[in-house]
């Protein structure tokens, strides 16, 4: 039989405390991760003035050519 001295209590409040601190900071770091990668799909993302096509530029060209239909802008 399990005997409960204060050693045992104390190992279990220590294991609990650190599984729940853990499961906080991989919860906190999976959605940091889903946003920064929304943030930088957005930020590459142009849109065509002249044909409303939608694109990625990864270059950051300035101006910038579309892939449709070959027309310049910023
Ligand atoms: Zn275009």
């Amino acid at each position: 039989m399990f005997i409960w001295d204060f050693s045992a209590i104390f190992a279990v409040i220590l294991i609990f405390g650190v599984g729940i601190v853990l499961t906080l900071w991989i919860i906190y770091t999976l959605n940091r991760q889903r946003q920064q990668s929304g943030e930088v799909i957005a930020d590459f993302l142009r849109h065509c003035h002249y044909c409303s096509y939608i694109y990625l530029d990864y270059r950051k060209r300035v101006p910038c050519r579309c892939p449709r239909c070959k027309s310049y802008h910023d």
